[in-house]
């Protein structure tokens, strides 16, 4: 088997699959593992699948070392930005810093595989499938092999995803700049969200740095988005109420867009994670689907007799992909109407602002019920 993208899907997918009945090969696109350095929500779902998997590897993860429990989320918003309302966050959400969750799954990744299976800096170039044949790949580097099932796990830029399916791109009217504050503030174990004319932001809370993250129109202007980010620093001190600012060197600059697929999977070719079905992460579900649907896939593919498997693996990829992009369209609906909050209209922004009690305990209890999701025994 191949799996194509060593990201937190391929590596979660590959560490669960049994590796008595699967021989693995990775490929990966960049020189060694990008583990470019930001911080991540995980819901309820994600971070007890992600738990259980380490567990079952003897690795117990820390909080407030590995990761950091949140316990409420401060919404704030409006024209003049005011506090509106907090949500209890206790055994819904966890933030991990990107980076550290990548070592440590690496370091697993390392302890079951040897550093032969994974190719650095090769990817696929052509990729033919046929009903009930192995499917035939092509690398960058000429060579070609055959694979029994081969699975993209490349993220949102993946290139060998239009080799097969058809995809739907839609690139988003805005951008998303994330960048860590300078030092310490007083979001201690809490998140904040923020929302006024222009502007979406999320402050996430790992205890030492915390990180802002704000969405603004492609073409907005910088003073306007210096007064944002003193708005929010009304807010946001340090620790000892101390002034504090944002790091402008850590900043990074995001283009945001939506991946849309019919289906995730293609005889005996299977998307997962952001390949699949990557989005922007205003509500922080990018790698709790991926995380999900490495070991939905694991499961899947662990049930499968070897007697027979060209047979079987095409309607179980068909079915896994049925079962997920349910799950994953009902997350992203309610994605595009938090969406609707990113508005220049001052007076959607002060009608939102309002209704914030209603519309934000509506969002609190629909994110937190698809927190609590369990993965269905049978794909
Ligand atoms: C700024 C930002 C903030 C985010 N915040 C959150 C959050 O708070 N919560 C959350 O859950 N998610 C968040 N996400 C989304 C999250 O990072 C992704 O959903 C998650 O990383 C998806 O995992 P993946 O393994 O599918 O893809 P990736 O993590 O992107 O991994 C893909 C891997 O494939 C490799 N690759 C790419 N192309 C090829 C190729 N052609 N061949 C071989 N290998 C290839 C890449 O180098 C990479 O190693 C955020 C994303 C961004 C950009």
């Amino acid at each position: 088997m191949l799996i194509s993208g060593a990201g937190v899907a391929g590596i979660v997918c590959a560490l669960a699959l049994d590796k008595e009945k699967y021989d693995i090969e990775f490929v990966e696109k960049a020189d060694s593992f990008r583990n470019i350095g930001f911080s991540i929500v995980l819901w309820k779902s994600g971070f007890e699948l992600l738990r259980s998997l380490f567990l079952a590897r003897d690795h117990v993860l820390h909080t407030n070392k590995d990761d950091y429990a949140v316990d409420k989320f401060v919404m704030f918003g409006g024209l003049k930005i005011k506090r509106l309302r907090e949500f209890d966050a206790r055994g819904f959400a966890w933030v991990f810093e990107r980076q550290h969750l990548m070592e440590m799954l690496e370091a697993e990744l390392a302890k079951t595989f040897p550093a032969s299976a994974i190719r650095f800096g090769k990817t696929i170039s052509d990729i033919r499938i046929k009903d009930g044949a192995p499917a035939r790949v092509t690398f960058s580097d000429n060579s070609d092999a055959e694979y029994d099932l081969v699975i993209i796990a490349e993220g949102i830029y993946s290139m060998t995803r239009p080799l097969l399916f058809e995809e739907r791109i839609i690139s988003l009217p805005w951008r998303l700049l994330y960048g860590w504050f300078a030092k310490e503030t007083n979001f201690l174990d809490h998140a904040g969200l923020f929302f006024t004319k222009g502007y979406v932001a999320v402050i996430h809370p790992p205890h030492v740095h915390n990180l802002l993250g704000f969405y603004f129109k492609k073409g907005a202007v910088e003073e306007d988005e210096h007064a944002f980010e003193k708005r929010v620093l009304q807010f946001v001190k340090g620790i000892r109420g101390e002034e504090i600012s944002f790091d402008v060197k850590t900043s990074k600059l995001f283009d945001l867009r939506e991946v849309h697929l019919d289906s995730y999977s293609k005889g005996n070719v299977v998307a997962i994670g952001d390949a699949a079905h990557g989005r922007p992460p205003t509500v922080g579900f990018g790698t709790t689907l991926a995380i999900e649907d490495a070991l939905a896939l694991a499961r899947a593919l662990n049930k499968l007799a070897p007697k027979d498997f060209a047979a079987q693996v095409a309607p179980r990829l068909a079915s896994f992909s049925r079962v997920r992009s349910k799950r994953v369209e009902q997350i992203y609906r309610l994605q595009r109407l938090v969406h609707q909050c990113i508005t220049d209209d001052a007076l959607k922004v002060s009608l939102i602002a309002a209704l914030s009690p209603i519309i934000s305990r509506y969002f609190e209890r629909k994110i937190k019920h698809f927190a609590l999701y369990k993965l269905p025994g049978s794909i």
